[in-house]
């Protein structure tokens, strides 16, 4: 069977580097297995769902390197789970509850009260066709829950029923499906919740290996029942750990906070952020990777930790610096024509060693073309006018920066910082930045002679 994962966003926001994490996951994973990754919205939450954060989350899977084999969307497929709901009914397996939120929630107190469990008690299942039909005279709609197999044929009975799993990341998992409420499949108003939907889709897309969150752990036993009940193998799943900041605070698609889109637009490598979405809280250490089938070649589930997967922002940077100083010129080529930078590979060569971002050859760029402020202090205003009478006379080369240098010093009596410093200082309007042996000759002797005291 070929290796079919699904990541399943629901459209009511950004994805965030978190929510990449798991796409990331699911896609490695197809990769290194030679599967299918669908892209499935789950969108039946026709509220809050928007087409355009649908549009959006596409547009970032791709940036990240990612594209989905198959996109499909929940808000089409309903008329399958309108199907899977009438086989649980014609099971007996789905039953009508017409409780209000209110009345829920007052026995859950009495519940909690009296010590017990909040655990839903069957009402529904017990109720007459007369009941049924006064709740209806009076203008109510029922919800519809799923029966848990947690019993032997009176479900008013329940009885302790393991239900298992070997997950990818955690290993064996277990829940005791008598200490959960049978779970609402269909709202008042007819629409679904997650729960069947994914099922059905899972199900009918071939989805071999489910690769999630740790948050959807708790709802695995009942979907484990549920694909039981529908009379389908179940697929193996994998629970990862969360991204969560540093002091342990979880993200939040609805908050914006580190979305991809965000990450995009501040100039960010997608495979700075692919490298430390997919290596934090593993095993292995967190560092640059360059090429997603190295990254796929790396990855491995049963490398997930147990904890957090904490994650400093501010990490993102020092991946993407080492990105862009290994980048080749043919790599950049393009993007730096398109901000304006008309460089050749000596120019992109000299420089990448200073960049964190790709955007940063501007400040270069800049120094090479001649549209800066040189610093000059007044007190090294005198060196400066020496210096500048002993620069070699023709162009400038590789070599030009030694010999003047060695001239500037014999003559001065300047060395280290004091010898160098100013020089730089003039001549690129920064205290830092590339060899200044190899930037010189790009730098050119009309903008050298111009930025010196004269
Ligand atoms: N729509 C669900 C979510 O975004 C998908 C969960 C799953 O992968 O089963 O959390």
């Amino acid at each position: 069977m070929t290796v079919t994962v699904r990541f399943a966003p629901s459209p009511t926001g950004h994805i965030h580097i978190g929510n990449s994490r798991t796409a990331l996951f699911n896609w490695l994973f197809a990769q290194k297995a030679g599967g299918q990754f669908i892209l499935r919205f789950d969108d039946t939450d026709l509220e809050r769902s928007r087409a355009e954060f649908a549009d959006a989350i596409a547009a970032d899977l791709v940036w990240l390197g990612i594209e989905p084999d198959r996109v499909e969307r929940q808000s089409r497929r309903v008329s399958a789970y309108d199907a899977a709901a009438e086989k649980l009914k014609a099971a007996g397996l789905l039953y009508p509850c017409y409780e209000t939120p209110d009345e829920l929630e007052r026995r859950r107190s009495r519940a909690r009260a009296l010590g017990r469990p909040p655990v839903y008690d069957r009402a529904g299942i017990m109720q007459t066709a007369e009941q049924r039909a006064t709740f209806e005279a009076e203008g109510r709609r029922p919800h519809w829950r799923f029966v848990l197999p947690n019993h032997e044929g009176d479900p008013a009975v329940t009885r302790r029923t393991e239900i298992g799993w070997t997950d990818l990341c955690r290993g064996d998992q277990s829940v005791d499906l008598a200490s959960l409420s049978d779970p609402v499949l269909i709202r008042e108003d007819g629409s679904y919740l997650y729960t069947l939907p994914s099922i059905v889709d899972d199900i009918e897309m071939g989805v071999t290996h489910v690769i999630r969150g740790e948050d959807h752990v708790a709802n695995t036993g009942v979907q484990l029942a549920i694909f039981q009940a529908l009379g389908a193998p179940a697929p193996v799943f994998g629970h990862h750990n969360l991204l969560t900041t540093r002091d342990g605070e979880g993200l939040s698609k609805r908050k914006g906070a580190l979305s991809i889109g965000s990450l995009r637009e501040s100039g960010l490598e997608p495979m700075a952020v692919a490298s430390l979405a997919v290596l934090t809280g593993t095993s292995q250490a967190v560092e640059a990777v360059a090429d997603m089938s190295v990254l796929a070649e790396r990855f491995d589930l049963a490398t997930v930790s147990r904890s957090a997967a904490k994650f400093d922002p501010a990490d993102l940077d020092g991946l993407n610096a080492k990105l862009v100083h290994d980048m080749p010129f043919s790599a950049v080529a393009d993007r730096l024509s398109n901000l304006g930078i008309a460089a050749d590979e000596a120019f992109w060569t000299v420089i990448r060693g200073n960049c964190t971002k790709v955007a940063d050859a501007q400040i270069y760029w800049n120094i090479v073309e001649g549209r800066i402020d040189s610093l000059v202090d007044d007190e090294d205003r005198d060196y400066l006018l020496a210096a500048r009478g002993l620069l070699p006379e023709g162009e400038i080369t590789l070599e030009t920066w030694g010999a003047w240098t060695g001239a500037v010093k014999a003559e001065t009596g300047r060395k280290g910082r004091a010898l160098f410093m100013p020089l730089r200082r003039a001549l690129t309007g920064l205290d830092h930045g590339p060899d200044m042996r190899e930037f010189l000759p790009l730098i050119g002797r009309q903008n050298v002679l111009a930025r010196l005291p004269g």
